[in-house]
């Protein structure tokens, strides 16, 4: 996707501080961090949200949770805990329309809800 700033992001196109990436997935620190540890989590296949999650893409979905623990544990908050977090469409507060999970740890208790 030409216009959309994690293709771009997966590319290496726009600079990023990665912490994960393997063949369908690529994690980076978030630019403007919600808390102590806040890293994105995408699919390098470009889906624009949850509402187009399907039965031929979830694979990539189930991929990234498989790796979440392991990304949790290097990030150091695996055991603190974190949350895992999609905003989806407008009322969310989605801003970029990549499909994207936030990890979110290091808040010492923290809920947002
Ligand atoms: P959303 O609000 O769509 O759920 O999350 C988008 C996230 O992407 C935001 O937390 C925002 O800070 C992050 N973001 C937007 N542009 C960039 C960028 O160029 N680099 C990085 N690392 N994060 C970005
Ligand atoms: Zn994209």
């Amino acid at each position: 996707m030409a216009d959309c700033i994690f293709c771009k992001i997966i590319s290496g196109e726009i600079p990023s501080n990665k912490v994960y990436e393997d063949e369908n997935i690529y994690a980076f620190r978030d630019i403007e961090p919600q808390a102590p540890v806040h890293v994105v989590v995408v699919p390098k296949e470009h889906i624009e949200s949850a509402n187009d999650i399907t039965a031929e893409n979830s694979g990539i979905v189930a991929s990234i949770f498989e790796k979440i623990p392991q990304i949790a544990k290097e990030l150091g908050v695996s055991e603190s805990g974190y949350r895992i977090v999609n905003n989806c469409g407008k009322d969310a507060g989605q801003t970029v329309k990549h499909l994207h999970f936030h990890i979110l740890g290091g808040t010492e208790g923290g809920k947002l809800y």
